[in-house]
C-alpha cells in the first residue's frame, strides 16, 4: 500500500499548495504602475470607473467601492437603518464579518440553520426565526453558490425585511440567469486576495435603490456631501464648501486598488471558467469515494466557485478531521476549514449564544476541509490533490471485520 507521507510514505509533491491564491499578471502590474505616477492616488477617476464597471457587470444601477468586504457589510447595515433592538437573521457557516456588521450598528444577529446538502442558509429556518423585531436578512452565497434568492425575496417581501446578500464568495455567479449583485436589496462583495478577484483589500456594495445608494455613499466617506441637493444650509458660501450631514466612516477604496481591480475584472470570466473546470474535475473524482461527501450543486446557480470543500464521512473513516488535515499537510497540500460556526467563538458565547443553536451547521463544520481552488492550478496540481485525498482515505478507510 502507498503510505501517506505522515506515516512515512513519499509526499505526492515537493512544493506546498495552498487552498487559495491570487492571480496577478503583467497587465495588473502595469495598471497599478500607471496610477502611481498619475495625479490621483485616491478619490480619483479609477474609483468612479470601477463603480460604473461593477454596476454594469452585475446588471444593477449603483455600485459603491469601499475599503474591504467588512466595510461593505457595515455600510449596508447603516443604509438599511439598522439600530439597537433590531434583529437580523444570518447564517453561522460564514466568516465572522457576516454577523459582526450587525453588532457594529448595535443590532442583534439571529442565526438560522443551513441546508444540510448545499450548506447555504435554509429559507425555512429564516422564516422560523422571524419576530416582530426582525428588520433584515443577511444571506451568504456560501462557496459562491447562490442562496435561494426567490424564496428569500418572497419571505422578505411578506415580512417587510431588507434583503442583504453577502456575496463575498460569489462575484461572477448568477441565479436563474441574473447576476449576483442585481438580486438582493443590497449585495456586498469582498476583494481580499483569497477571493475570486482582488484589489489587495477591497469591497463593494451594489443596489438598485436610489435611497440606499445615497446612504451608502455618505456612510463610506464621513457622512460628508458635496451634493447641493442634500445640503441643509443652502445657499452656501463658495465652491470649497461641503457639509457633514450624518456620521460616516473613512471606508474609501484608493485609485491604486481600483486600477488593480479593473484589471482583474477583465479576467473574471476566464477565472470563472478555470474554477468551474477544476470543480468539475474534483466533483467527478470525489463523488466516487463514499468516505467523501461532495457539496450539492445548486441547479439554479451558475457558480463562480470561491472555495472547494470536501466533507469527511467520519463514520466511514478511522481518523479525525484533524488527522486528515495533518495528513494532507504532510503531502504538501495546505487545507483550511471554512468556517467555525460564528456563534461558537468565545466573543459570541459571552454574548449568550449557545452550542446547539444550528445543528446542521455544527455537524457540517465537524467534517469539512477546503482544498486548493484557484485558476492557476495546473492539471498536475489538481491531480496531486485528488491523489493525496485518495491515498489518505485508503489508509484510514474503516474496514468492518
Ligand atoms: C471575506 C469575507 C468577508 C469579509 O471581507 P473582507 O474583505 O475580508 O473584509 C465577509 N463575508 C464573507 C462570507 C467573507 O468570506
Amino acid at each position: 500500500m502507498n503510505l501517506p507521507a505522515i506515516k512515512g510514505g513519499t509526499p505526492v509533491r515537493d512544493t506546498k499548495l495552498f487552498y487559495g491564491h491570487q492571480c496577478i499578471d503583467e497587465n495588473d502590474v502595469k495598471a497599478v504602475s500607471e496610477v502611481l505616477v498619475s495625479d490621483y492616488l485616491t478619490c480619483g477617476p479609477k474609483v468612479s470607473e470601477l463603480e460604473r464597471k461593477i454596476a454594469a457587470y452585475c446588471g444593477c444601477k449603483y455600485a459603491v467601492a469601499v475599503s474591504n468586504g467588512t466595510a461593505a457589510l457595515h455600510c449596508a447595515c447603516i443604509a438599511a437603518g439598522l439600530k439597537p433592538g433590531d434583529e437580523v437573521i444570518t447564517t453561522p457557516l460564514t466568516f465572522a464579518a457576516s454577523a459582526n456588521c450587525v453588532l457594529y450598528v448595535g443590532a442583534t444577529p439571529v442565526f438560522a440553520d443551513v441546508n444540510p446538502e448545499t450548506y447555504n442558509i435554509d429559507p425555512e429556518s429564516i422564516k422560523a426565526h422571524i419576530t416582530d423585531k426582525t428588520k433584515a436578512v443577511i444571506a451568504v452565497d456560501f462557496t459562491g453558490q447562490c442562496v435561494e434568492n426567490e424564496k428569500i425575496r418572497a419571505i422578505c417581501d411578506e415580512y417587510n425585511l431588507i434583503f442583504i446578500e453577502d456575496a463575498a464568495h460569489a462575484i461572477g455567479s448568477s441565479y436563474k440567469g441574473k447576476k449576483v449583485g442585481s438580486l438582493a436589496d443590497m449585495t456586498c462583495f469582498s476583494f481580499h486576495p483569497v477571493k475570486t478577484i482582488t484589489s489587495g483589500e477591497g469591497g463593494a456594495i451594489t443596489t438598485n435603490n436610489e435611497e440606499f445608494h445615497k446612504k451608502l455613499v455618505l456612510a463610506h466617506t464621513h457622512g460628508i456631501t458635496h451634493d447641493e441637493d442634500l445640503m441643509e444650509d443652502a445657499p452656501h458660501e463658495g465652491p470649497w464648501y461641503y457639509e457633514q450631514i450624518s456620521l460616516g466612516y473613512n471606508y474609501r477604496l484608493t485609485d491604486i486598488q481600483s486600477a488593480l481591480l479593473l484589471s482583474q475584472l477583465e479576467k473574471l470570466e476566464l477565472f470563472k471558467k478555470k474554477r468551474q473546470e477544476i470543480v468539475k474535475k474534483y466533483n467527478d473524482a470525489f463523488s466516487q469515494i463514499p468516505e467523501i461527501i461532495v457539496q450539492k450543486e445548486i441547479p439554479e446557480s451558475d457558480t463562480c466557485r470561491h472555495l472547494y470543500i470536501i466533507r469527511l464521512n467520519l463514520d466511514k473513516l478511522k481518523c479525525t478531521r484533524r488527522e486528515f488535515f495533518d495528513a494532507m499537510s504532510a503531502e504538501n497540500i495546505q487545507c483550511q476549514v471554512h468556517y467555525v460556526p460564528t456563534y461558537l467563538f468565545p466573543y459570541y458565547r459571552h454574548l449568550g449564544y449557545k452550542e446547539g443553536l444550528c445543528p446542521n451547521a455544527e455537524e457540517i463544520y465537524k467534517g469539512i476541509l477546503s482544498i486548493p481552488l484557484y485558476p492557476t492550478l495546473s492539471e498536475k496540481d489538481t491531480d496531486d490533490v485528488i491523489e493525496a485525498v485518495k491515498k489518505i482515505v485508503d489508509y484510514y478507510r474503516f474496514m468492518p471485520s
